[in-house]
């Protein structure tokens, strides 16, 4: 039986703040750097392979939730081929403190997963599909089968998980025309379709956020207003159409970083305080047994303090630093 969770006391004023004055409230963990894709935009981790064990990654939430961490979203890599990873969700969701836990998945293994997850707590399942057209989907992911993230999806709704997602990053050349049926089959059950602007990790060319809305009007997808954000929404704008929200995230041509509220850390324990910077803090020897729970909040919090008021995605010198999106988690 695992250890029982410690209820995380939060006197007023321990909430995580950066230097900026910004709140954070949200993790991103990645808890693997092991896929079954290799999208030819996510470059896979050379890193040896040492994911952070179930028992390190309880305190470590523990140690999040304690500071103010509300929302938990589980990625990788790809999370669901990880043997505990509903276990994980379990001990996320029994956090005091923790609202919401989420997983992010490219869908392959969601089917038998999607009621067990469900029950361990998870509100909300964020899918990566690019394309339906089977042929680009397969050359997109390097051999996946579009017709399984169907499955898992229809599964998850299916489970009851109140909020489903679909992710696609468009890609110029490549799935442009595919945004507006994308669109069309998310609305059709109840899903919200977001685009994702590439982000320089690997490969692919971008297609800015703006030409991604024209191409959905031309190909006859109206979007007639903005829509409300729901409640600690991250960086997605959404906008409202005849059959429901579509979600825009400008990671590089709309900088949302003021009002960012997240961190991330990785397989392997490092935070990492901005997605689009490169200083990567270790956790890993602060989740041992009987290391005082006060030198892992004084090494995120000193973390926090240098976390940078903007991403720096476009300067070579930082790009070229850039951590796989595997191990950080997108
Ligand atoms: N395997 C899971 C999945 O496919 O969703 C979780 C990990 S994946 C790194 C998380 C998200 O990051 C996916 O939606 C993926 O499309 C996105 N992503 C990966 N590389 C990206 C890039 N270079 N630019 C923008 N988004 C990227």
């Amino acid at each position: 039986m695992p250890e029982p969770l410690q209820a995380p006391s939060r006197p007023a004023g321990r909430e995580l703040r950066d230097a900026q004055g910004r709140t954070i409230s949200y993790l991103r963990l990645s808890i693997t750097d092991r896929c079954n894709y290799r999208c030819v935009y996510c470059s896979p981790a050379k890193a040896p392979r040492a994911d952070l064990d179930r028992a390190q990654i309880r305190r470590l939430l523990g140690a999040f939730a304690a500071l103010g961490v509300r929302r938990v979203r589980l990625t990788g890599g790809e999370p669901l081929w990880r043997a505990d990873v509903v276990a994980i969700a379990a001990d996320a969701a029994a956090l005091p403190g923790v609202d919401e836990v989420c997983v992010t998945t490219n869908g392959t293994n969601l089917a038998p997963l999607a009621r067990p997850l469900r029950a361990a707590g998870v509100r909300k399942i964020n899918v990566s599909l690019d394309s339906l057209d089977p042929g680009r989907f397969a050359a997109i992911t390097q051999g996946g089968r579009v017709e399984e993230v169907v499955a898992g999806i229809e599964a998850a709704l299916s489970a009851g998980i109140p909020e489903v997602a679909v992710n696609a990053v468009v890609l110029r050349g490549v799935n442009e025309g595919d945004a507006a049926p994308l669109v069309r089959w998310c609305w059709e059950r109840g899903v919200t379709p977001r685009f994702i602007e590439l982000m320089p990790f690997a490969g692919g060319v971008p297609v800015p956020t703006r030409e991604v809305q024209a191409r959905l009007a031309a190909d006859g997808v109206r979007l007639w207003r903005d829509a409300e954000a729901p409640r600690d929404h991250g960086p997605a704008g959404y906008r409202e159409g005849d059959g429901g929200r579509v979600g825009f995230i400008g990671a590089l041509t709309e900088n949302f970083c003021s009002t960012c509220n997240r961190l991330r850390v990785s397989t392997r324990g490092e935070l990492q305080a901005c997605l689009g910077g490169s200083e990567r803090v270790p956790l890993a020897h602060l989740l041992e047994d009987g290391v005082p729970a006060s030198w892992l909040e004084h090494e995120i919090r000193s973390a926090l303090a240098r976390k940078e008021d903007g991403h720096r995605f476009l300067e070579p010198k930082v790009s070229g630093r850039l951590l796989s999106m595997m191990g950080i988690g997108g």
